[in-house]
């Protein structure tokens, strides 16, 4: 069997289409357009291009964007001051501070003064509380991004059994989260490194998410006949390419349906971060979500 292949790329063009469409109607008919500011600390370049990634997105889908770039050597009370200083920034709806942040620099603090209504990276503690207590405000971009794509493949979550491999806040976590609401209703396992048997554990699965960072750790011998697998990992390989955590070749031989890296869940994040600018604008002045 040859698996289906979910393609993201083109589900982002759909999606952003769509929000295009929706902002510049906010803009039409509410003189609104929504704002996202983006702070990179340092100068790591893979930061820099999903930054630069971002932007680009942002302006193409109408949006007001502002890049904010800090020195490597910028302390913790002046970051957390320039996040208090967009915070009262009416022009500014979202904000995203690119993470990692230099080791100096304490990521948690800063998230924590993102204000809750304009944290679309959905990663102040607050937000995801919300999550995990079943009443959302923002869906953290990645678990909402592999959401949309089991849409688009068909695949019905409701008592499905899912197994999502990695469980970090920033992906594992808020994805078991996001698949257990109401509505949503999948049986989750959230497996991790101290997993016993990981391979029986994913076989078990319907759908198989791979969100760890490790080049070809989903084979096909862990992949139920007909299963959906999502990658989620972003690897660089030996020559340079980028790589999920699945070893694709094999696994579509074998799964019903299946993400590539690249063209998978990357271009859907960045997507769900600007539907989440969109619905920040629209919520912070007291329209519907959409
Ligand atoms: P992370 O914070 O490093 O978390 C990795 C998780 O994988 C941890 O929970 C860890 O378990 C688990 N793990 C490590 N080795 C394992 C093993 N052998 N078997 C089972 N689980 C194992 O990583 P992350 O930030 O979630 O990112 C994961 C991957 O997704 C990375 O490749 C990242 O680049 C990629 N990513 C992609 C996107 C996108 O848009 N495409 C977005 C975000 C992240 P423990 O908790 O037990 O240590």
């Amino acid at each position: 069997m040859t698996a289906r292949i979910i393609d993201g790329k083109a589900l982002a063009q759909k999606v952003r289409a769509r929000i295009a469409d929706d902002v510049a109607r906010l803009k039409a008919e509410h003189g609104i357009q929504p704002g996202l500011a983006a702070v990179l600390v340092g100068d790591d370049p893979a930061s820099q291009v999903y930054v630069g990634m971002k932007h680009r997105a942002t302006e193409a889908a109408g949006m007001y964007s502002r890049q904010l770039e800090l020195p490597d050597d910028t302390s913790q009370a002046d970051l957390e001051a320039l996040v208090g200083e967009l915070n009262a920034d009416d022009a500014i709806d979202g904000i995203l501070v690119q993470l990692p942040l230099p080791d100096d620099l304490d990521p948690q603090p800063v998230q924590e003064l993102i204000d809750p209504s304009k944290d679309v990276d959905a990663l102040n503690p607050y937000t995801a509380g919300r999550l995990a207590v079943g009443d959302p405000t923002f869906l953290s971009c990645t678990p909402y991004g592999v959401l949309e794509l089991l849409g688009e493949a068909g695949v019905d979550t409701v008592g499905a059994h899912v197994v999502v491999v990695g469980r970090s806040n920033l992906v594992g976590r808020p994805l078991s989260n996001l698949l257990t609401l109401k509505g949503n209703d999948a049986t989750v396992t959230l497996a991790h490194s101290r997993t016993k048997d990981l391979a029986a554990v994913c076989r078990s699965a319907d759908v198989v998410v791979a969100a760890v960072g490790r080049i070809g750790l989903i084979t096909a011998e862990m992949v139920r006949p007909g299963a959906t697998v999502i990658d989620v990992g972003t690897n660089r390989g030996d020559d340079g390419k980028l790589v999920g955590d699945v070893d694709f070749d094999a696994v579509a031989e074998v799964a019903g349906a299946i993400t590539p890296v690249p063209g998978g869940v990357g271009p859907m994040t960045v997507t769900m971060l600007l539907q989440n600018t969109l619905e920040a604008a629209r919520l912070r002045r007291g329209l519907p979500r959409r």
